[in-house]
């Protein structure tokens, strides 16, 4: 039964890897009778698949057919989010507190603190949804709670170590806090984006921090910080992989774009755990010296493998510029997107060779599926080092002196999670897996994290 003294207002960074999470997390919240409107731009939002009970309330950010321009002009996307957003979520607001269905609370994702500053001035109570590790957060809040000369003093062999985290060289740290000039926008964008979380956190008296994550992954993050209460409620995967309450629910319904077709056809005819998946998430675009190193990799490795190559942002087709081109059609298939908990959860699936955005990365730790690292930037570099040493179920690339991944590192990283040497990291992802099912049955740890938040905080 739906309440009427609670209505929560759910405010969405416009990209794939936090809209994805939130609308598992949005059906989650509905189950538990919370109403709910949701917010995030028009092109997003257009996307999406209708959710019954859940009302949309977009915005437009200037970019109404998607934001084409590169990846360092995100800075341009990232100000009108906000610009364009604080207006409208301020104006959402005040309506509906006129009409007499007022917000009772709003949560807003990660990059979005503007949507905590404008709840404040509203004095409408706030919470933040981590998308994020637990991890990745404290490392976050110590570098901006008075211990950022530590990092970025911290020479190329050093570590740095804090209670309830992996000792850190900075070959491990989130990327943005690696900015050293003001003249690149990329990073002075995201390090901005991430102090303004920080500071907004270190503003309130007991923040409590709902994460994409769940209890048995991340104990000792999730209790690091004496000062925040993170809640695990994760991992936010539809239904169908996880507790099984409704098998209907088998893709995020927030990616309503063309799929490539005859992928899950074509995985049938491949033997069992033979193939590799290739994904580098919903925006980043490889460069194409690394494809062609990739690509030569896969080449040489022999085995077959599903490849997402979407197109660049001027329509190009990445493998048109491959030198391997021929022998890669041979060998493998590659498609322009997929719905990837589809594939990862396919028994053809041997290794999954990731960019380690977070949903890729805990997708694979879910569906129990071994892992190439292969990090590009932000929190994946992190993520990436989590998988390899603290959760044990991938090899992280390593690059040469001039930075660069080359093929016959490829196949070695691709041979040692295929190969015998791989046995342990498969056993180790099937025992995650088990763990992520557990957390979100009922009873579980995260199911009852979730739970609790909602009769303590929502329904109070
Ligand atoms: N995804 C998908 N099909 C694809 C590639 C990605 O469904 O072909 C989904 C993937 O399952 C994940 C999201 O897109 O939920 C990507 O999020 P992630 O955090 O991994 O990467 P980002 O896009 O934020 O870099």
């Amino acid at each position: 039964m739906m309440r009427d003294d609670c209505h929560v207002l759910l405010v969405i960074f416009p990209g794939q890897g936090q809209i994805n999470p939130c609308l598992q997390f949005a059906k989650r919240l509905l189950n538990f009778g919370v109403r709910l409107t949701l917010s995030t731009t028009l092109f997003a939002i257009r996307r999406i698949s209708a959710i019954p009970g859940i009302d949309f309330a977009p915005f437009s950010d200037g970019y109404d057919d998607g934001y084409k321009g590169p990846a360092d002009g995100f800075c341009h996307l990232y100000d009108s989010v906000k610009a364009r957003g604080s207006e409208h979520v301020a104006n959402l607001v005040k309506a509906k507190a006129a009409e007499g269905t007022p917000f009772t609370r709003i949560i807003f994702t990660t990059l979005m603190a503007w949507v905590g500053e404008v709840a404040r001035s509203l004095q409408v109570p706030a919470t933040l949804l981590w998308i994020q590790p637990a991890t990745v957060l404290n490392i976050y809040y110590y570098y901006f709670s008075g211990f950022q000369d530590l990092f970025r003093s911290c020479g190329e062999n050093g570590v740095v170590e804090f209670p309830g985290l992996p000792a850190l060289a900075p070959t491990d740290f989130p990327s943005f806090m690696l900015s050293k000039t003001t003249t690149n926008n990329v990073l002075d964008w995201g390090i901005q984006a991430m102090k303004d979380q920080i500071d907004l956190i270190n503003s309130e008296e007991n923040p409590k921090i709902l994460v994409n994550t769940f209890d048995d992954l991340e104990v000792d993050a999730l209790r690091a910080i004496k000062k925040l209460t993170l809640i695990g409620i994760g991992p936010l995967v539809p239904s169908a992989y996880l507790d099984r309450k409704d098998p209907s629910d088998t893709s995020f319904g927030g990616d309503l774009r063309e799929k490539s077709d005859n992928y899950i056809e074509w995985l049938d005819s491949q033997p069992m755990s033979s193939v590799i998946y290739l994904a580098f998430g919903s925006y980043s675009d490889l460069p194409t010296t690394m494809a062609e190193q990739i690509a030569q990799g896969l080449v040489e490795s022999k085995m077959p493998f599903l490849w997402v190559l979407r197109e660049t942002a001027n329509g190009e087709k990445p493998e048109e510029k491959l030198r391997c081109k021929k022998e890669l059609e041979k060998q493998g298939k590659i498609v322009r997107w997929c719905t990837q908990v589809e594939v990862l959860q396919h028994p053809a699936i041997g290794c999954f060779l990731t960019h380690c955005g977070w949903n890729s990365t805990i997708e694979s730790l879910a569906l129990g599926i071994p892992v190439v690292a292969f990090p590009l930037w932000s929190d994946q570099i992190c993520n990436a080092k989590l998988l390899q040493d603290a959760w044990k179920i991938g090899v992280r690339v390593k690059a040469n002196e001039d930075g660069i991944v080359e093929a016959r590192e490829l196949k070695r990283c691709i041979e040692c999670v295929m190969g015998e040497e791989g046995a342990e990291l498969r056993k180790n992802a099937m025992n995650w897996r088990e763990l992520a099912k557990s957390s979100m049955k009922e009873n579980g740890s995260s199911y009852l994290n979730l739970k609790a938040y909602v009769n303590d905080v929502l329904l109070n």
